[in-house]
């Protein structure tokens, strides 16, 4: 007999409603949901004093991400990695897989597939990366073998990083096309690779090379062309298009501008560019290595745009873009973030979040009165279920879907700290920072990963997600 849970009396908040409700869980599933006290089970979770809430989905991690050149790799693995994402209250993520060295994107998927499936404790889905020159080397068959036989329904296009994942227009046309006739959504990593090559080569040729002049290297207006040019391209072929890691006012301004004309053109944020900004890291020397990302963390006044788009529907999702690396200078090895000391163009790019993310988006967004709970769910669960062709299965509270659930507790104060974080970067851009609700409970599908008696992980236990065409409406 499979063992039954009734998460009794919370406040159910979806994408759309909140209700009191009992929730009643069996064989990994939302079975029933009742009025509260009506339902029974082998378990009882008594919520009446918290929020019950679909996971967190996090389309954007990088565990174990091998860095531009193969030479080290983010310091979170799939185990690490979800275990930080199930303590914040993830129950989904999303992860990349790039073409290895002397390898094939179909051969480096399944290779990167079979080891999040032995290591994963929560379900996670794949976004191939979009080899370099597809259009000419016949990777876009690959892809689209992908698509049809994993499952892997949303593909990577860099628009950056010329030389190792720098898409061409070529490409980009080709690969978007062939997306949008197999209902994959194109993702795209938007700031031109030339100008931020051309930028760099001119600082470093004038020994400006400190930590925090990676945001010179990264002007705006590498970010706002390259988004206009992909959602350019996108309605030449009559694609969506999804914009990664929306950094800046302009770049956001000109998602808004496409979705005015009624183009379907979607964007994510992310925490470290609504509450962190450069005025937190420049002439910070070393420690601004903590803060390198691309795009980079921008001046304050971009917060306030990042902000109003969230709430205006002009950007979709909030996600982590979680690449840990560690700030450790001696004794570790190999060296992380300290490769770039003195010299931004070696930092490894990447910020840790996974865990925070819910926290610090309740906080923010929902104390600090930016949006209501419903719009928090919409933002970290259900439009990235929606979009990355997971919906109802995940990112919603309602009879067959999974019970991926969180019981949030909005009186549960703590204070951010690197010491009581999971993930291995061994730093938080959060630290200090106060926040006044965090999860009770967490599950997936049905088997409680968190709860006050501590934490429940196996790894293994996540399942590959075989998705489908995203769900939009314009
Ligand atoms: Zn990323």
């Amino acid at each position: 007999m499979a063992h039954s849970i009734v998460v009794r009396g919370g406040i159910v908040v979806t994408s759309t409603n909140e209700f009191r409700a009992d929730v009643r869980i069996e064989d990994g599933r939302v079975e029933s949901i009742g009025s509260p006290g009506s339902l029974s089970a082998d378990e009882k979770i008594d919520a009446s004093d918290c929020y019950v809430m679909p996971g967190g989905i996090d389309t954007h991690t990088h565990f174990e991400n091998p860095s531009l050149a193969f030479t080290t790799k983010s310091i979170d693995d799939f185990a690490s990695g979800t275990e930080a994402a199930a303590y914040g209250g993830t129950t989904t993520i999303i992860d990349f897989v790039k073409t290895e060295p002397e390898s094939s994107i179909l051969e480096s998927f399944e290779k990167r597939r079979a080891v999040a499936e032995s290591k994963c404790t929560i379900d996670f889905g794949l976004h191939p990366v979009v080899p370099i020159a597809a259009a000419e080397t016949g990777a876009l068959n690959d892809l689209a073998l992908l698509a049809n036989k994993h499952g892997a329904m949303s593909w990577k296009f860099f628009m950056a990083y010329p030389g190792s994942l720098m898409v061409d227009d070529k490409t980009l046309i080709e690969g978007m096309r062939l997306a949008s006739q197999l209902g994959v959504l194109p993702i795209i990593h938007a700031e031109n690779g030339h100008i931020i090559e051309d930028a760099t080569n001119r600082l470093v040729a004038a020994g400006q090379t400190d930590e925090h002049l990676h945001h010179e290297a990264h002007p705006h207006v590498a970010e706002a062309e390259a988004v206009f040019r992909a959602v350019s391209i996108g309605e030449y072929v009559d694609s969506p298009v999804f914009i990664v890691h929306v950094s800046s006012a302009r770049a956001a301004e000109e998602i808004a501008r496409a979705r005015r004309k009624g183009q379907p053109v979607f964007g994510e944020t992310c925490p470290q560019y609504l509450l962190k900004s450069y005025e937190d890291y420049q002439g910070g020397g070393f420690g601004a290595a903590a803060y390198t990302c691309s795009p980079p963390i921008r001046e304050k006044s971009n917060q306030a745009h990042l902000w109003r788009a969230l709430k205006a529907g002009e950007l979709d999702t909030i996600a982590t873009d979680h690449a840990p690396f560690s700030m450790c200078e001696e004794a570790c090895f190999p060296p992380q973030k300290s490769n770039g000391k003195g010299y931004f163009p070696r930092i490894p790019n990447g910020v840790p979040g996974v865990e925070e993310r819910l926290m610090l988006m309740f906080e923010a967004g929902v104390c600090g009165g930016f949006f209501d709970r419903c719009k928090f769910v919409d933002l970290v669960s259900t439009r990235p279920a929606k979009l990355f062709g997971l919906f109802p299965k995940k990112g919603d509270i309602s009879v067959g879907s999974d019970a991926d659930l969180v019981v949030w507790d909005p009186n549960s104060p703590r204070i951010l700290t690197a010491s009581t974080l999971h993930t291995k970067a061994g730093y938080t851009l959060y630290e200090g920072i106060k926040v006044s609700a965090s999860p009770r409970y967490v599950m997936s599908r049905g088997e409680i990963l968190i709860s006050p008696q501590g934490a429940s992980f196996t790894s293994g236990r996540g399942k590959y997600l075989h998705r489908t065409s995203p769900m939009f409406s314009v």
